[in-house]
């Protein structure tokens, strides 16, 4: 189940370009202009909830922060558990973290160490609202993996696809994006 093209301009549109933020050269795709679009944000989850509701997922983990609005959201529609992967520092019991380079810096992400233990082998959807080299991406997947759950597929609203983060993340699981900027 793939975006119809009415579906995929309504979106497209939807998300603002910011440039040189949050540094000179970087083109910041804001899409806090889907999120408060109704009809593009409706368009959207409607669009993940009939691609998801056949693959009999677990759980969501969303990346922080955007990855939680869209992760979130959905898990509810679901009917499923959602799982925060998160920035260093945040998560209150025990975690298991990586450490990742970002399109703009080096980070390091985290998450609870027995965050997928109620379901052995649990089926997870990674989410995140941009995937540009991979790094946090990658470094999701191996977290929810070394967790002991399955990252079965990883699904972006944008993939820059100007950069390998795409082709590189394909080796680790699935992956679906919704609008590929070139
Ligand atoms: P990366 O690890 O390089 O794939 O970067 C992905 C993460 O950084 C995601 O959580 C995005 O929200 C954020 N990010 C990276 N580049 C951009 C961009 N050009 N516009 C918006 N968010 C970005």
């Amino acid at each position: 189940m793939v975006l119809s093209n009415t579906e995929r301009k309504i979106i497209e549109n939807s998300i603002r370009d910011i440039k040189d933020f949050p540094k000179p050269g970087i083109v910041f795709k804001d899409i806090t202009t889907l999120l408060n679009n109704k009809e593009a944000y409706g368009v959207l989850m409607s669009h993940l909830y009939t691609r998801y509701k056949e693959y009999n997922l677990d759980y969501i983990a969303g990346i922080d922060a955007r990855g939680f609005i869209f992760g979130a959201a959905l898990a509810q529609m679901l009917n499923i558990g959602f799982v925060p992967i998160r920035k260093k520092g945040k998560l209150p019991y025990t975690t298991i973290s990586e450490k990742y380079s970002l399109e703009y810096g080096i980070d390091e992400i985290e998450v609870h160490i027995d965050a997928f233990s109620e379901i052995p082998n649990a089926k997870v959807l990674m989410i995140d609202d941009l995937i540009a080299t991979g790094g946090t991406a990658n470094a999701a997947a191996n977290l929810i993996n070394q967790a002991g759950a399955n990252c079965v597929e990883s699904c972006f609203i944008i993939g820059l696809t100007f950069l390998d983060g795409i082709e590189k993340l394909k080796e680790k699981t699935d992956v679906y994006t919704l609008i590929e900027v070139e």
